[in-house]
């Protein structure tokens, strides 16, 4: 059977690869269209994604909607995911065994979309820098938006990525 971004989100949601689905409510593979050109990864679900099995649904989510309008796109042709799918209690950051075990979920949903522009937000998604998978991608890191929401100084270099964003995907 052909992979698909339908069967990675059913084995998503029952896996077991890790700890973190001990403590999450849903798995939060990600949503967006097969053909994307534009891929948005984060690093790990929040509460508010935890309760609905959707990414960037809370207040960060709502500011990365924002921005997403703010260069002309809709969210809705954008795929969004993070480097862990299950909600790491408290909030942490994901530990590097947990982003080991989950990293084929998402590269396999790159190598299905195939993604000409990937924006990595945060510093656990820029550690995927250096990914093979990304070498022919154009690629974005910037700030997650949860930063920016809180420190101006993160807002203003977020604007400025976005900025940059913007050339690629109208040039
Ligand atoms: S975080 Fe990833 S590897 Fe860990 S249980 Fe969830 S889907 Fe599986």
């Amino acid at each position: 059977m052909p992979d698909s971004l339908k069967l990675i989100s059913e084995e998503v949601r029952t896996c077991k690869k890790c700890p973190l689905y001990k403590h999450a409510t849903h798995g939060v593979p990600g949503e967006g269209p097969k053909d994307a050109k534009i891929f948005f990864i984060g690093q790990s679900p929040g509460r508010m994604e935890d309760q609905t099995g959707k990414p960037f649904v809370g207040r960060a989510g709502r500011y990365l909607t924002k921005m997403i309008g703010s260069i002309g796109l809709k969210r809705e042709e954008i795929f969004i995911t993070s480097i862990v799918k299950h909600y790491p209690p408290e909030n942490r950051a994901p530990k590097p065994n947990e982003i080991t075990a989950c990293k084929p979920y998402l590269l396999r949903q790159l190598a299905i979309i195939n993604p000409k522009i990937v924006v990595l937000l945060g510093k656990t998604a820029e550690t995927l820098r250096n990914e093979p998978v990304l070498k022919d991608k154009k690629v974005i890191t910037t700030v997650h938006p949860a930063a920016a929401m809180r420190f101006p100084k993160m807002k203003k270099r977020m604007q400025r990525d976005f900025k940059a964003l913007k050339k690629l995907v109208w040039a």
